[in-house]
């Protein structure tokens, strides 16, 4: 055991530069990296956790009241790794921390000839009982996953649910259950597609040709407060649908102006077509929360967007007459699919099956809304109502916007898959496979994430962006309701 008063390493010295070095190396790397289970603020760097937890764990060889045995058993390992460890107690300073320099790199922190000198020199110090490192904030989970790692027991909390998840499946489940764990979700997961395919077919539909969607381009919109033009404002921020170099898609807007003498507005309809420059492309029509009429050219100020947008819970949900036929609200502006046979996306505009899907959505968590109510509204209610953090907390911005509530961030459609999707998942808690279970959890959390009315569309990469692409929830101007279920 190390003295009281026996110096760790970390007090005298510590290779700052090259664990900094691998902590933002570590950034970009996703394949494997349990950063990618669950979304998480604030995550700290393994490297820089592991490397320091070691020069913690470690005693000083230079001073006096180091261990002889952890010296020789120092001495013994550390050439097994390249790390020489001399023949002065300074030469094995140097080699030690040579050794936590070449751990903290991602590409060394499952070889097995690392595990074992750190776990053998944690012993070395520290005795056949393992340290026990206790993290009460642990969010992510850095530290205790690289405790584990280095031998030590490891115990960890946080006030946050969502922090305790990815807590209990990284670093109970994942170890204790293996790659058996991965192949059980990757069964029980096929099953629930295979149900959901099924129980949301009618609000995914096929093309009649054959063809699939997986994405569909929405615009919210707003009406043109000009006098004598009342048009419909679809707000874009860019028509272009794809700035692959191979196939280059953007919308162009046509105005369609109503015979003299209608009472009708003027209407903006849409093309799709391949620029051969950016100047073909119309630009947007909002920017910084203003709007740009294509009828009139008049400008609706932000507090006028924000209001007529605050109107309808932020609005990108449709409204439909009586006769289910689209009389405003969000506006689909194209439907990206894949058709078989042909590679790469393909872009369409929309038609009158597209929304009759989106009717159905909207009738259906009307009818689960209706449910709950009838049931005297017991337990939670099945689409979220809790309100959102107060604006400006953590950067929530979309308040101004009349999204107040959880819900608010998702249309008709994505509601009604989560909710379905959740349902799916409670059962498999209910039916005890534990960490199945949780483990579906975090799939449906990244479903969410991947599913809101927050979610923009990758221009070059043909693909929906996440909602948290930054760290805050600012108005996404082109939302993308994914289908990809
Ligand atoms: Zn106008």
């Amino acid at each position: 055991m190390i003295p009281k008063a026996c110096k760790r390493l970390a007090e005298v010295d510590f290779p700052i530069a090259e664990v900094s070095r691998h902590a933002a190396r570590e950034k970009s790397i996703r394949h494997g990296h349990p950063s990618t289970l669950h979304l998480w603020w604030a995550r700290r760097p393994l490297a820089s956790s592991r490397a320091v937890l070691l020069a913690l764990l470690w005693p000083d060889p230079c001073d006096p009241l180091c261990p002889v045995e952890f010296k020789a058993e120092a001495r013994k390992r550390l050439g097994t790794v390249g790390c020489n460890p001399g023949t002065t107690d300074t030469d094995l300073r140097v080699a030690l921390l040579r050794f936590i320099a070449d751990f903290a790199n991602w590409d060394n922190a499952a070889k097995p000839i690392y595990l074992e000198v750190s776990r053998a020199l944690v012993k070395a110090a520290h005795g056949d009982e393992a340290p026990l490192v206790v993290d009460p904030f642990a969010g992510g989970g850095s530290i205790p996953l690289e405790a584990l790692r280095v031998g030590c027991d490891a115990f960890a909390s946080d006030l946050n649910p969502v922090a305790c998840l990815i807590l209990k499946v990284m670093l109970e489940d994942i170890p204790r259950h293996g790659p058996k764990l991965a192949a059980e979700l990757r069964r029980v997961g096929g099953e629930i597609k295979k149900a959901a395919e099924v129980e949301l077919a009618d609000l995914y539909p096929q093309d009649p040709d054959g063809a699939t969607p997986i994405a569909y381009l929405w615009a919210r919109t707003v009406r043109c407060e000009s006098p004598n033009c009342g048009a419909e404002i679809p707000l874009v921020r860019s028509f272009w649908l794809s700035k692959k170099a191979s196939r280059r898609r953007a919308l162009r807007p046509v105005v369609v102006r109503p015979p003299k003498g209608s009472p009708e507005p003027p209407r903006v309809d849409f093309e799709i077509f391949e620029p051969k420059s950016e100047k073909e492309v119309s630009p947007g029509t909002v920017s910084r929360a203003k709007a740009a009429c294509p009828c009139c050219q008049a400008v609706l100020p932000p507090e006028r967007v924000r209001a007529q947008l605050a109107a309808h819970r932020g609005g990108a949900d449709v409204f439909f007459d009586a006769k289910s036929r689209r009389t405003g609200g969000a506006r689909l502006l194209a439907v990206v699919t894949l058709e078989p046979g042909v590679t790469g996306r393909q872009y369409r505009l929309p038609t009158a099956r597209d929304y009759a899907a989106v009717h159905a959505a909207q009738q259906r968590v009307a009818n689960l809304l209706a449910d709950w109510e009838e049931s005297g509204r017991q337990g939670l209610c099945p689409i979220p109502d809790e309100p959102l953090p107060p604006i400006g907390t953590l950067g929530f911005r979309v308040q101004r916007y009349g999204m107040l509530e959880w819900g608010d961030l998702f249309t008709a459609r994505q509601k009604g898959v989560l909710v379905q999707l959740a349902a799916r998942v409670r059962e498999r808690y209910a039916a005890r496979q534990g960490a199945v279970g949780e483990l579906l959890a975090i799939v449906l959390d990244r479903c969410a994430d991947y599913w809101s009315s927050l979610c923009s569309w990758h221009l070059t990469g043909e693909k929906v962006n996440h909602t948290y692409g930054r760290q805050a929830l600012p108005m996404i101007w082109d939302e993308v309701p994914s289908a990809g279920v």
